[in-house]
């Protein structure tokens, strides 16, 4: 959890120097089209309540993606085209936002909900998001997905859904729709990519616990984790 963090307070920290049309209030993006890995969702579950949770559950069918981040970064270097999900015209709007239009979860939303943003407002029809932003969202989604090896990525919702009636030995299976986190260690980072190089690397030498990096923990994590399957991974922390 302490890897998710950082890297959270470290991206935030980066969008910051940017100037970003976001504001409370718009939510344009706000969808039901929030993929994420499971510790992401263990990190939310938490602070909902029943009502939270039954809301969710009276939604389904969310979109749901066919690869992890991971999976399609690793077509693109085999050099073949990944077959990804078709993303309908309008989607329903994401179940947290409140009547104010405000996430309910704010503090803890994932990875991909901090990425998505835009210099100009989104009201006038698109986004625009700098390159350097565009670039370390790939590398920061591609680190989510490395923390949580042996973990599961898929859409928040059915994350949550999942993770609540697990802990509640309500279900034993993990469904089809969830997928298998996958390791994929190289950053897809050019040589003349200096920036991008030493965000990562300030990034690596941000330090965890006593003995350890980020890059160092990481690397554990990976080792660890490797071999490890979903069920057996969840098994531990609930
Ligand atoms: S979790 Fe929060 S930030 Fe993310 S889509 Fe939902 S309301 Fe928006």
């Amino acid at each position: 959890m302490q890897l998710l963090k950082i890297l959270y307070d470290y991206v935030e920290t980066t969008y910051k120097a940017y100037p970003l049309a976001c504001k409370p209030g718009c939510s344009l993006c706000c969808t039901q089209k929030v993929f994420a890995t499971s510790i992401e969702a263990y990190y939310i579950l938490d602070i909902l309540s029943e009502k939270d949770l039954e809301k969710l559950f009276q939604i389904e069918n969310y979109l749901r993606p066919k690869l992890t981040h991971n999976q399609i970064l690793l077509s693109y270097k085999e050099g073949s085209e990944p077959h990804i999900e078709e993303i309908p015209e309008s989607l329903e709007p994401c179940p947290f936002l409140t009547e104010e239009k405000l996430c309910k979860i704010y503090e803890r939303r994932p990875l991909m909900c901090r990425l998505t943003a835009s210099t100009i407002s989104c009201e006038k029809g698109f986004a625009e998001l700098p390159p350097f932003l565009f670039q370390i969202s790939t590398i920061a989604l591609q680190l989510v997905e490395n923390i949580d090896l042996g973990g599961l990525y898929g859409n928040i919702f059915d994350l949550l859904k999942f993770l609540y009636q697990y802990k509640k030995g309500l279900v034993e299976e993990i469904p089809d729709y969830l997928l298998n986190t996958v390791d994929v260690d190289e950053l897809p980072i050019l040589p003349e990519e200096k920036d991008l190089r030493k965000w990562v690397g300030n990034l690596y030498r941000i330090p965890v616990k006593d003995e350890f990096t980020f890059r160092e923990l990481l690397q554990k994590l990976r080792s660890d984790f490797k071999n490890y399957e979903a069920l057996s991974f969840l098994k531990e922390i609930f």
